[in-house]
């Protein structure tokens, strides 16, 4: 870090408005990497120019913008010089974007605390950022370790603070407890999480055929498979065919969120319902191809005549 510039132009400025300057030239749209070995975007440069623009500007940074992580950067056996160098008292949003154990772990027999199943390591490395108020993990790439994980938590619940992990929406589990309570801390299936609501209101709207095809195709531009294949269920259940497509006895677990059933239940039995319409929901958008689900809608769509 340079400290040539002490005289630097910026600081004949005020506070206030040095701040805006940081917040204008560090504020970014999409989660942000703090990888040393990638050349970052060029205005965090402005935090290499001198000690207290680094110090102010930083603050900003972590103050404004999501920060992108993984449990490589918080894995125990993983080499320092190889993980993000996260100023962790300052972070305030964070995502994960795998919920994958380190490189590192991934090829041991005994993997570290914060690689482990039951996540320990990890969530005692959140717990201890003082300022955190968001974190999401996007677990679509290991559903089966996130499985787990919950399992995990359900099992020794009382002996880990109380810590919950409850589905409340399509897709989504919020952690309560273990000193999360004011952390907004979720694991989302991405893909699910993010086409699910746009899809399902679609499905109670009155819009023609035509302009349903425009939505769709909006979606298709975010994922290309996913909206297909979840539109294909939402059309069926419209139209009671649902056990055609999922056989009667998967298709129980489907949930209406519209319906008052599910605004009667106490908190587990939400959790249960929820849970079982995304774990179905996941296993076919696995098993099913769009181009698939596209026939068979179509297939569908000839035998009502519409
Ligand atoms: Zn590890």
């Amino acid at each position: 870090m340079s400290e040539t510039f002490p005289s630097s132009p910026l600081f004949k400025l005020s506070p206030e408005l040095r701040l805006q300057i940081y917040t204008h030239l560090l504020t970014f749209p999409t989660p942000i990497h703090l990888r040393q070995h990638v050349p970052g975007t060029p205005h965090t440069a402005l935090l290499r120019t001198n000690r207290q623009i680094h110090h102010e500007a930083q603050a900003v940074l972590y103050d404004t913008n999501t920060i992108s992580l993984s449990r490589n950067d918080f894995c125990l056996l993983t080499d320092p010089a190889l993980q993000t160098p996260v100023e962790g008292l300052q972070v305030r949003h964070l995502r994960f974007t795998s919920f994958g154990e380190s490189l590192a772990c991934n090829v041991l027999a005994e993997r570290c605390a914060v690689c482990k199943d039951d996540a320990r390591g990890l969530l005692e490395a959140l717990g201890g950022m003082p300022v955190l108020r968001r974190v999401t993990i996007d677990y679509s790439t290991q559903i089966a370790s996130f499985m787990r994980f919950r399992q995990l938590a359900a099992e020794e619940g009382g002996s880990r603070k109380g810590l919950t992990v409850t589905c409340i929406s399509v897709g989504v589990y919020r952690v309560h407890g273990a000193g999360f309570d004011q952390v907004d801390f979720t694991f989302s299936h991405r893909p699910l999480a993010s086409i699910w609501p746009d899809l399902a209101t679609l499905s109670y709207s009155l819009l023609s055929e035509e302009e349903q095809e425009t939505v769709l195709a909006r979606l298709r531009t975010q994922d290309p498979d996913t909206p297909d294949k979840l539109w294909l269920l939402l059309w069926a259940a419209q139209h009671g065919r649902l056990s055609d497509v999922l056989g009667e006895q998967v298709a129980g677990a489907w949930v209406d969120e519209s319906s008052d059933a599910l605004a009667g239940m106490n908190e587990q039995q939400r959790d249960a319902a929820m849970h079982g319409f995304t774990v179905m929901l996941q296993t076919f958008l696995k098993a099913h191809t769009a181009v698939q689900c596209r026939r068979v809608l179509g297939l569908l769509r000839d035998s009502v005549g519409m």
